[in-house]
């Protein structure tokens, strides 16, 4: 694609990177079939290609974003199937995290929205400001929560927040920062224990931690979120923070012992570790030890495959549908390694149809767009119906929640990592105690 920026605009480092992103871009439409957006609306403005026009247009003129621009743009749901599709290799997610940097500092949005972002950065990065939402959520009458007199944005919140309250409130299986390390150490891993898994789901962090020592490695927890959330509502400077202060913490981590991997086990926290290095690349304090630890950024299950599992017989295992979160299988190119480990430890997995398309999660996505990602829920839980399977196995505590929350038509949904532990003599995973005692092991 032709741009047209002078050299005032790409003296500008980031203008610059958005300049090679554009003309990389062919016009070929590959992407447009493939983006959810897309698919549910059927606009050319809401696909890749669309959303890539919108942007060049406005980073060219150097014009501030319009409502019609952030109209677009807020519906991408930064899924990156795009970047699967792409023959010409566009690289879709830093164009689009540029943008909405430009559309944060460019932008006013009416009151509410801007009071409703502001309220996700400074609650759902934070464990102890999140689990005390939760337990106030809960103190809202179920009538109440659904009823339309509540905005939809609002609404959608509760609804999600749902079966968590209870889970904030209950004594839960934390890890544990005394798990012995194992006799013969493969090496040395940061387990990276963030911020809303740790709330939502902590059997996934006590469950991960167990698998590791079993598989020989030595895990030390270092506690801290990413920065992803801020990051996709292009809060630029708060993830900035969140990043360095995470780094400070690796720092000190492989100061105490040569690090083997950081490990992720939030996929969407995973794909934002890995990018450190680019998104730290212009910060010289930063930037050497944000490629480093981007280098050294692994996938649970990228580890886990390394090593074969202490698979355990059991008595029954149930069926599993497989949800490849975006962030794994566009994000991080990691499709198979997951479903392999799955049926290595004895489960039969099904495919679901549209594994491609995204079940609108997309971090906060589902409280911003709630009718896109409702629509998106119910077709990915339509497919997944369609499998018979009786549970859903992912690797994204938001797709947990999302899922999760579709009411009568949800399954349970479980992350993977609890079912290798279970078939490895970890626990049966919470929602499955919770769900079908019929069939324990
Ligand atoms: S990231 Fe996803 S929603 Fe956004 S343009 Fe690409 S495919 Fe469409
Ligand atoms: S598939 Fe790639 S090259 Fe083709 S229109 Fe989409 S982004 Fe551009």
């Amino acid at each position: 694609m032709q741009t047209r920026f002078d050299a005032r605009q790409l003296a500008d480092p980031d203008t610059a990177e958005a300049e090679k992103v554009l003309r990389k871009c062919v016009h070929c439409g590959f992407c447009i079939a493939t983006c959810p957006t897309y698919v549910l609306l059927g606009d050319e403005l809401d696909s890749p290609r669309g959303r890539i026009y919108l942007i060049k247009d406005m980073l060219e003129q150097d014009r501030p974003a319009t409502e019609k621009v952030v109209r677009h743009l807020d519906r991408c749901l930064s899924c990156l199937a795009c970047m699967t599709t792409c023959p010409s290799g566009v690289h879709y997610q830093h164009l689009i995290d540029h943008a909405r940097v430009h559309v944060e500092r460019t932008y006013r949005r009416p009151l509410a929205q801007r009071l409703l972002r502001a309220l996700l950065a400074k609650v759902l990065p934070y464990p102890s400001r999140l689990r005390f939402a939760l337990r106030v959520a809960l103190l809202i009458p179920q009538a109440l929560r659904s009823s339309p007199l509540i905005p939809a944005p609002l609404r959608a919140m509760l609804q999600l927040a749902g079966p968590y309250g209870t889970v904030a409130r209950a004594a839960v299986t934390a890890p544990s920062a005394l798990m012995p390390p194992p006799c013969a150490v493969r090496g040395r891993i940061a387990l990276i224990v963030g911020c809303a898994q740790g709330v939502l789901t902590p059997g996934t962090h006590a469950a991960t931690q167990r698998l590791l020592v079993r598989a020989g490695w030595e895990v030390v927890l270092v506690s801290g979120c990413c920065g992803a959330l801020v990051h996709h509502l292009g809060r630029r400077a708060e993830a900035h923070a969140f990043a360095a202060r995470l780094i400070e913490k690796l720092r000190a981590t492989s100061a105490a012992g040569e690090l083997t991997a950081v490990v992720v086990n939030a996929s969407g926290c995973g794909t934002q570790l890995k990018d450190y290095g680019f998104l730290l690349r212009n910060d010289p304090p930063l930037a050497a030890d944000a490629a480093r630890f981007s280098a050294l950024s692994r996938d649970i299950t990228e580890v886990l495959a390394q090593s074969p599992l202490p698979v355990q017989p059991l008595a029954q295992r149930p069926v599993i549908a497989y949800h490849s979160a975006c962030s794994m299988q566009h994000g991080q190119k990691l499709d198979a390694v997951p479903r392999r480990l799955l049926r290595e430890a004895g489960f039969e997995v099904r495919e679901i149809a549209e594994g491609h398309l995204c079940c609108g999660s997309a971090g906060s996505y589902n409280i911003l767009q709630p009718q896109i990602a409702t629509q998106l829920r119910e077709r990915k839980l339509a497919n997944i119906e369609r499998t018979g399977a009786a549970v859903v196995a992912t690797g994204n505590v938001g797709c947990i929640v999302q899922l999760q929350a579709g009411g009568a038509r949800s399954m349970p949904v479980v992350h993977t990592v609890e079912l290798l532990d279970w078939a490895c003599g970890g626990p049966r995973p919470a929602a499955l105690r919770i769900s079908s005692p019929a069939d324990s092991a």
